[in-house]
């Protein structure tokens, strides 16, 4: 009788250890899109060169008559020294110019590479306006004028910061970043980077180093984005309003509402440009009139789509809930491959756009007045026979292979008891299994994150 529980004992050990193991169709996903991050410099033009996988985010090198001009500067002077020999290789023309596209700390945070060659280049970033601030890289000022910190501490989970190799894949339109070189341990006062020239209008036209530059206001993951455009040579520079992912419409880090009809209109506006080159911020470049045209038209409907399909809803009185069941982007966008859901999601956009336009009350009266947790856990284990009945529902879910239902079930089961060891090793292992099916790496870093702070805090 024994050996009989041993032998099904081995096999249920060796069933769960092979279905556990088994590659899933979102890893797989995810693990391709590491190809969008190959280093490479690529030559654009005859003067423009771009460089991809060298940083979390792209960079380019325009010669100009006598110098160079840098468009974005990466995230970290350290790895950014690596692309500034690269570069050195190419041409050792001193720094006249560097446009930044926007105010995030992967655009801008590697600047000090290229400005400790003292030659003084003039730095473009655009003024925007986010409530009472005004200026460059207002999101995070936004949030520092609050006194918030804690979207730095939902920012590394995001990024998988505490993530070991096996199961950090990438970051969605980004590759892993080395540890040691992140935005984390940025250079003193480096924070406080501020460009030295700044534009506020629609459009400015500037002259660096005999190139041409329009300059042009695109809002959309942040207000103080732009797009760098060269008129001569059909080349666009979209910073982070094109990526080849479904856009982050909503951070799950957490940021400020990222006005999502902006974001539509300012692709509407570069598609109007009739770009043949269009560079990304992340991601492999676009190359071909045609092919520009198409992509960013398509990518455009998307957002479209989500926008106008979310305020029909809302308009019919729909909960969020509600809406992200309402609101499925259509098949013939949704199977683009640069509109697969790798960094930002659908639904997550959905609810940001609620929020964004009517805050927080979803419009059911019953959430005005809701229970809170620990109340609501305890009628629960009344309704379900007692918590020991609560408990084995949770373990049971987690058997059956329920994922999700298993973590739900656990805040319950936290709710009454914080630092109930078993629940938090199960809540943390139904996180790793979620994490495993799901292609949007910041959703499945935070999981995957998460999850070990949760195994750190019962010291596994
Ligand atoms: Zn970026």
């Amino acid at each position: 009788m024994k050996t009989r529980i041993l032998i099904l004992t081995i096999s249920v050990i060796l069933f769960a250890t092979t279905v556990y193991s088994q590659k899933t169709e979102a890893t797989r996903l995810l693990e391709e899109q590491n190809k969008q991050f190959i280093p490479e410099i690529f030559q654009i033009t005859e003067n423009v060169h771009f460089a991809v996988g060298y940083e979390v985010s792209n960079i380019a090198m325009i010669e100009g008559e006598t110098g160079i001009i840098i468009i974005d500067a990466g995230m970290s002077p350290v790895r950014m020294e690596t692309l500034r020999l690269k570069f050195r290789e190419i041409t050792d023309k001193p720094i006249k110019g560097i446009i930044i596209t926007h105010g995030h700390g992967d655009h801008f945070g590697g600047v000090q590479a290229f400005l400790d060659e003292g030659s003084n280049p003039q730095v473009w970033g655009r003024s925007g306006a986010l409530g009472n601030n005004v200026g460059f890289n207002i999101e995070e000022n936004a949030g520092k004028s609050a006194g918030l910190t804690y979207q730095n501490n939902r920012g590394a989970r995001q990024a998988g910061v505490i993530l070991p190799d096996s199961i950090h894949i990438n970051n969605g339109i980004a590759p892993r970043p080395n540890k040691q070189n992140t935005m984390f341990n940025r250079k003193k006062g480096q924070a406080e980077f501020e460009p030295t020239h700044f534009f506020s209008g629609e459009r400015k036209q500037i002259n660096i180093d005999g190139i041409k530059f329009d300059l042009v206001a695109a809002s959309g993951e942040t207000y103080d984005n732009m797009y760098v455009w060269m008129p001569d040579q059909k080349i666009l520079f979209c910073g982070d309003t094109f990526y080849k992912s479904f856009p982050n419409l909503y951070t799950i880090r957490g940021s400020q509402y990222r006005d999502v009809k902006s974001w539509y209109e300012s692709i509407d506006k570069m598609v109007a440009e009739e770009p043949v080159y269009l560079l990304p911020g992340h991601t492999r470049p676009v190359i071909g009139k045609e092919k520009v045209n198409e992509i960013l038209s398509n990518y455009s409907a998307a957002i479209k789509f989500v926008f106008d399909k979310t305020i029909e809803g809302m308009n019919k009185g729909l909960t969020p809930d509600q809406l992200v069941e309402y609101v499925k982007l259509p098949e013939h966008l949704a199977s683009l491959p640069y509109l697969t859901e790798y960094y930002g999601r659908v639904d997550w956009g959905v609810r940001s756009i609620f929020n964004g336009y009517l805050g927080w009350f979803d419009g059911n009266p019953v959430n005005l007045n809701k229970l809170a947790p620990k109340s609501e856990a305890e009628k629960m284990a009344i309704m379900v026979g007692g918590k020991d009945k609560l408990r084995a529902n949770a373990l049971k879910a987690f058997k059956d292979e329920d994922f999700q239902w298993a973590a739900q079930l656990s805040d319950y089961l936290l709710a009454l008891n914080i630092n109930d060891k078993e629940i938090i090793n199960l809540k943390a292992d139904a996180l790793f299994e979620i994490a495993k099916t799901m292609v949007t790496a910041t959703g499945r870093n935070y999981m995957n994150s998460y999850a070990i702070q949760l195994k750190e805090k019962v010291g596994e």
